[in-house]
């Protein structure tokens, strides 16, 4: 203990648990802070999603350099969640299968879908989704932020809608708790809807500054859920 209460000066942590993707690439996960409750931040589980990498990155230097105004407890930071998908340009992984279908849903499978957001043949079929199963299982956080683009909004799960207006007021973007269209097998679903865990589905614009616009809202609300 410090002068910041639970906040440990050794802090950041970074831990590398050597998870792959589908072709063998690191899947790095970094761990700050110690102690519950934990939030959880994602980036490019769509790998055709940069911006949510980069903002992921932003965060990740944010902690690694001014990380004791922030940190009353843990965030795992998961930067780029697919790879191979970022490599080659494609929303979905090296096996053609969408992250963000593939969760074990109760609705896994159900509905019509397109090539693009092919759920897989099994539910958690794939090492990408299952990083993050992993660490939740791990870490059981208490809310979940994952970044994605290009619908400029913020978009809930779960008991999400305080945190979702918190983003809003810093970042300028619309809260939306439907996009429009179901997503059966995803991250939303599998721990906002079905574990009523607070996710926040934050949909980047590409042309921003993403940690100019969002750093600020990001931090709020990871400050939000630390003190619930
Ligand atoms: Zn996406």
């Amino acid at each position: 203990m410090n002068a910041q209460g639970r906040v440990n000066q050794e802090y950041p942590v970074l831990t590398h648990l050597n998870f792959r993707s589908v072709m063998g690439r690191e899947i790095d996960v970094h761990v700050f802070g110690y102690g519950e409750p934990t939030t959880m931040v994602i980036g490019g589980i769509h790998g055709n999603e940069p911006c949510g990498i980069d903002l992921a990155g932003g965060l990740i230097k944010e902690f690694k350099t001014h990380s004791a105004p922030y940190l009353e407890s843990r965030v795992v930071v998961i930067p780029k969640a697919n790879p191979d998908g970022f490599i080659a340009g494609t929303r979905v992984n090296a096996r053609g299968v969408d992250i963000n279908r593939n969760f074990p849903t109760k609705d896994f499978h159900r509905g019509t879908f397109t090539q693009n957001c092919n759920p897989g043949k099994l539910a958690a079929s794939e090492p990408e989704t299952n990083v993050i199963l992993q660490m939740a299982a791990i870490f059981r956080p208490q809310f979940i932020l994952s970044f994605h683009a290009e619908l400029g909004c913020v978009n809930y799960d779960g008991p999400g809608v305080q945190i979702a207006q918190a983003i809003a007021a810093e970042n300028g973007l619309p809260v939306r708790k439907d996009l429009g269209y179901a997503t059966p097998g995803s991250l939303g679903t599998y721990f906002g809807v079905e574990r009523n865990i607070p996710v926040i589905t934050l949909e980047l614009l590409s042309q921003d500054e993403q940690w100019t616009r969002h750093g600020k809202a990001i931090l709020k609300a990871i400050r939000m859920s630390q003190s619930e």
